[in-house]
């Protein structure tokens, strides 16, 4: 079995043999203050089958508040680089105006904490304005890995699209061939970055830290193979789109109330 096979087949074993392992360690230092579980837990968890879990995520659009504590979590649970251009996931508002052009633009946080939009439009031109989380979709029929000339980004079996970057060499195919702007080469390890579900976390029964935070639930992280979870209802029940459809990448980010302006 060739190492990328073993990847593949073994997810729990894949987070003890490659660069996934380091970048966990780090991670589980970065959240000490927003999980104290993640602190003390061995990355690995016996037992757990990467073949009876399939992990998509939901976002509620309409319950959305645009706070960024989502972001804010994620950078600080997976050590991601606090200049503007790199996010593992980000928040877009959209602003609806009268004459129904669209302004769209990311939520940024200030020092203080306090948000902030690049893009100033006077509140009497606004006719509405929502927001919109945003993250890798971890394509059921993904792009980027078809483009990887190295094997060094794959799905797991249970549904997450992962960088190894023990092999990416940083070519950044795969942030070219992302149709959703998902990914970006990180300047301190030089590979390619992107959300992962927080997998380190997820295999561990822990929700991704984006989801835990969300003081809205607006969204929504479980297994599709479950009946019983919180994203089957939540697919069940909404009317549900996901981005860009028509490129047949097969998105596990599931929208509901998804805005037509949305792009
Ligand atoms: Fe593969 Fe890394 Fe190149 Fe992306 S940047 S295509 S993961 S080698
Ligand atoms: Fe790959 Fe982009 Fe799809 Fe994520 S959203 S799996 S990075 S193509």
């Amino acid at each position: 079995m060739d190492k990328r096979e073993f990847l593949k087949k073994g997810a729990i074993l894949f987070i003890s043999a490659s660069g996934v392992v380091r970048h966990l360690e780090r991670s589980t230092t970065a959240s000490a203050s927003t999980t104290s579980a993640s602190t003390t837990q061995k990355p690995a968890v016996p037992g757990y089958d990467p073949a009876s879990h399939y992990y998509g995520m939901g976002i509620d659009v309409d319950r959305c508040i645009g706070c960024g504590r989502c972001v804010e979590a994620c950078t600080v649970e997976n050590d991601v680089p606090r200049e503007p251009s790199y996010a593992r996931t980000w928040v877009e508002r959209y602003v609806i105006k009268n004459d129904k052009s669209v302004v769209v633009d990311r939520i940024e946080t200030g020092e203080g904490g306090e948000r902030k939009f690049k893009e100033v439009v006077d509140e009497a031109d606004i006719l509405r304005t929502f927001f919109i989380p945003k993250l890798c979709n971890h394509c059921a029929n993904p792009p980027c890995v078809q483009v990887c000339p190295v094997g060094a980004t794959f799905s797991t079996e249970d549904g997450a699209v992962i960088v190894d970057e023990e092999r990416c060499i940083g070519c950044r195919y795969c942030i070219q061939a992302c149709p959703y702007g998902a990914r970006f080469l990180n300047p301190r390890t030089k590979t390619a970055d992107k959300c992962t579900f927080c997998y380190h976390r997820v295999v561990k029964g822990m929700q991704p830290a984006c989801v835990e935070v969300c003081p809205t639930q607006a969204r929504i992280f479980g297994d599709l193979r479950s009946k019983a979870s919180r994203l089957v209802r939540f697919q069940r029940v909404n009317k549900i789109h996901v981005l860009k459809p028509h490129l047949n990448t097969e998105p596990k980010v599931y929208y509901a109330d998804l805005d037509g302006e949305v792009r």
